[in-house]
């Protein structure tokens, strides 16, 4: 029997693997930083036995109600991932499988790679529609990719979109592939449209170093990057501080910030109405993309969501808030479970890679409704 982690993502300590019934391990804390709640890891010489898998420092995570009616994915062929019974007793979290083969992984939810990124935005920029270029270095001197969708011209909106600046929100990543891949199929009447008025700067991995390292949350100075961009250090966050660097050249006519969130079971945003720039135009604005996206994906809903900001009392070191202030432009943070969405449950996979893609298919119908409104 054997444990290991050390691969692109991975995070688990072993603590004792002495017994198959008692398999106890420890989530390693993110690169400088207390963070923790990403887990990946690989598990051999089980196969037909009865796992009972324990993480016993779950309590102390980042958000320990993340843990609650959660169940840990799995893979024997790192393709297709299922999920497997779990649960918590406020401190350990366990999970109980019976490997059928040799090897297995386990995560947190679907990874997605450095490789899986960098095949991404490759095949992304053999359409002729598609520019891929790098922004700058990350902290530990990896490429920052921005992929520019469509022809850059006085009269487009420009229209931003930035995943994966908390690391351990894989999700992000299925969302932006499905966002690609719709924006660039030539036969989509939507996408064809939107491209004769718009164009897309995409990130799709803001993070990179953080999700090689394995961290939830961090970059490899130990930075939240979400917290990074009214005033971004060329030197701990320079990810941010390229990407804002651009922005301003570019101009933000709307600009979607895609995360997973720990704890809630549903898809919803986190809005602006907390910045002081916030007035009658945006909140139209706001109230139509919101409306138009439930229509178009019932996975969307309102009800349940973070606590709204107090008017003006928006933190501004947030991706969406500082963006919506200083463009005076519709600016979201887009959360997924990790999950599942409670209003409309799929238990074999829960929230999914795929239904992750199918999300981000699904936003380009909404902002074809408010293209015309921006700026
Ligand atoms: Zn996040």
């Amino acid at each position: 029997m054997k444990i290991s982690s050390n691969f692109d993502g991975g995070n688990i300590k072993v603590l004792s693997i002495d017994s198959m019934d008692d398999i106890q391990l420890e989530i390693r804390k993110d690169t400088l930083s207390d963070f923790s709640q990403w887990f990946y890891f690989r598990m051999q010489g089980a196969a037909g036995y009865p796992c009972s898998i324990k993480i016993l420092n779950a309590g102390d995570t980042f958000e320990p109600d993340g843990w609650k009616d959660y169940n840990a994915v799995a893979s024997y062929d790192r393709l297709n991932w299922f999920r497997v019974p779990t649960s918590f007793n406020g401190q350990v979290l366990s999970i109980e499988h019976k490997p059928e083969f040799n090897s297995v992984f386990y995560a947190y939810f679907t990874p997605f790679s450095y490789e899986q990124h960098l095949d991404m935005v490759h095949s992304a920029q053999i359409s002729p529609l598609c520019v891929l270029e790098s922004l700058g270095d990350t902290v530990q001197e990896r490429d920052i990719d921005l992929l520019t969708i469509g022809d850059p011209g006085d009269d487009k909106r420009k229209i931003w979109l930035i995943a994966r600046q908390h690391p351990g929100e894989t999700m992000a990543s299925w969302f932006m592939e499905g966002f690609i891949s719709r924006l660039l199929d030539e036969s989509d009447a939507v996408s064809r449209k939107l491209l004769q008025k718009a164009v897309f700067y995409l990130i799709p991995n803001i993070n990179v170093d953080g999700s090689m390292l394995g961290n939830l949350r961090v970059n490899a100075a130990g930075r939240n990057l979400n917290r990074e961009w009214a005033n971004p250090s060329k030197s701990e966050s320079p990810e941010v501080y390229h990407v804002l660097h651009k922005m301003e050249e570019t101009g933000v006519d709307l600009n979607l910030d895609i995360h997973g969130d720990e704890s809630l079971p549903y898809n919803f945003i986190s809005s602006i109405q907390g910045i002081p720039a916030f007035n009658e135009r945006l909140k139209t604005l706001q109230d139509k993309f919101l409306s138009r996206w439930i229509e178009v994906n019932p996975d969307f809903q309102i009800e349940h969501g973070y606590k709204k900001d107090e008017p003006g009392k928006a933190n501004l070191n947030i991706c969406s808030k500082q963006i919506g202030q200083k463009f005076n432009c519709l600016s979201l943070t887009v959360e997924m479970p990790f999950k599942d969405n409670k209003n409309l449950p799929y238990p074999a996979t829960g929230w999914s890679p795929e239904r992750s893609a199918i999300y981000g298919e699904s936003v380009l119908n909404v902002i074809l409704s408010i293209v015309d409104d921006l700026r």
